[in-house]
């Protein structure tokens, strides 16, 4: 094992001791919150002369000029340079940032992409901690962890909500939607190894996450491409390769080398684990779900609630709700965290029928997905706008007015095998 001296120039300590301290609220000096406001974490491939090693930049208010306890935008955009490195390289290197802010002692981190939220405590504000040591925290680390394809890096740190929103919507938002985009053309039958992510098993010791071209990691940041990315550029790193070739069931998504894998990196906590089934050994959650779902026991279907959703669902919970009893790595039947691009897949919980399933969702989370939804549903099935028939908290958060909505709509679901 190689053990790396970790010099960062910043008032707190730096460990990984730290990763899974959490700052309660009346600890905390100040929040950003991703599924509030505008966040986003970024990693960016420029050339050699773009980029002046070592720069670090704040763009908006430091720490002591928010308010005490309050809720604030933040994006990071770290730029890298090298002969080495390679545009399929920056998610991988972006999904480090969660272990890294972590890392600082008094600050926690959780989420990606888009969607984190960063607390940073009072003492290590009193400590002097600011903006700008998040920036020396990524440069540090990146140019540590990834010498080998990183010779140059430099950090923008935007506060300031304007341009937050900007870098959210204008710069990230459309590089997060290409990225996922090249996944189209693949499938889980045409490829020949999956890969297992244990990145949150300092959160959650026992999780492990099978990534497949088809269903990427639950946090949606990691995908089959960005697994095969991390093993290749360390191949005794998080991401294993998980052969394919002992199948037991191919609808339940169920195979003697997944299991021996789950088993092997949960250090014996799960034994069996399936792909596609949400009600047989379906795969654990850690806590940095973009959504999870859950079954609807009047409709016979599944709700789907994402994480920026404040509101009630039809099984009488929020997002926090059904949060709480998914998490943590274990096996949870009728309960499953996933990333929002799995909600149009076509491995979406196909055991229990697949993407006819889905009942409810939240309008704005309908809207997100509805295009690629929509196109499952008609390759799948031949229904043409199938996100017409799922209902919303514009139409009801009431079991039995859903019902009644999905009979008007004729639900598919209504019709099908109970799924208790
Ligand atoms: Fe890896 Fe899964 Fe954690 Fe994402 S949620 S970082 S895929 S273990
Ligand atoms: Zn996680």
């Amino acid at each position: 094992i190689k053990i790396k001296i970790t010099n960062i120039d910043i008032p707190v300590a730096f460990a990984s001791a730290f990763e899974g301290e959490i700052i309660r609220r009346k600890d905390m000096q100040v929040e950003f919150d991703g599924s509030r406001v505008d966040c986003a974490e970024l990693v960016q491939t420029r050339s050699m002369d773009e980029v002046e090693d070592h720069k670090i930049t704040v763009v908006g208010p430091d720490v002591d000029e928010m308010e005490l306890g309050s809720k604030n935008p933040i994006a990071y955009v770290v730029e890298v340079a090298g002969k080495r490195m390679q545009p399929d390289f920056e998610p991988v290197i972006e999904r480090k940032f969660h272990n890294y802010i972590n890392c600082i002692e008094g600050v926690y981190h959780t989420g990606q992409r888009d969607m984190q939220r960063i607390r940073i405590g009072k003492e290590a504000y009193n400590a002097g901690f600011r903006i700008r040591h998040i920036g020396e925290v990524l440069y540090t680390q990146v140019k540590n962890e990834f010498e080998a394809v990183v010779d140059k890096c430099q950090v923008t740190v935007y506060t300031d909500p304007a341009e937050c929103t900007r870098i959210r919507h204008e710069v990230a938002i459309p590089v997060f939607d290409k990225r996922d985009a090249r996944l189209e053309n693949l499938t889980d039958e045409t490829v020949d190894v999956y890969y297992s992510c244990i990145l949150c098993q300092a959160f959650s010791p026992s999780h492990v996450c099978v990534v497949t071209p088809e269903r990427l990691g639950l946090c949606g940041a990691v995908s089959w491409l960005d697994a095969k990315a991390t093993n290749e550029l360390d191949p005794n790193g998080p991401c294993q390769i998980i052969t394919k070739e002992r199948p037991i069931d191919e609808n339940l998504g169920s195979y003697e080398d997944v299991d021996e894998a789950v088993q092997k990196f949960s250090q014996g906590a799960l034994e069996h684990v399936t792909l596609y089934s949400i009600m047989q050994d379906p795969m654990t959650s850690c806590g940095c779900f973009e959504c999870i779902c859950g079954i609807e026991p009047f409709s016979n279907g599944v709700v789907i609630a994402n994480r920026e959703y404040a509101g009630m669902t039809p099984l009488g919970m929020t997002f926090s709700e059904m949060a709480s009893m998914t998490g943590g790595g274990v096996q949870t039947p009728g309960f499953m965290g996933h990333g929002k691009h799995f909600i149009s897949s076509k491995k979406f919980m196909k055991a229990e029928g697949g993407i006819e399933r889905i009942v409810w969702m939240p309008k704005e989370l309908k809207e997100t997905v509805a295009e690629r939804l929509n196109k499952t549903a008609k390759e799948l099935y031949g229904i043409d706008n199938f996100t017409d028939m799922i209902g919303d908290e514009t139409n009801t958060t009431d079991p039995e007015e859903l019902v009644a909505f999905l009979t008007e709509h004729n639900h598919p679901a209504l019709s099908m095998d109970p799924m208790m």
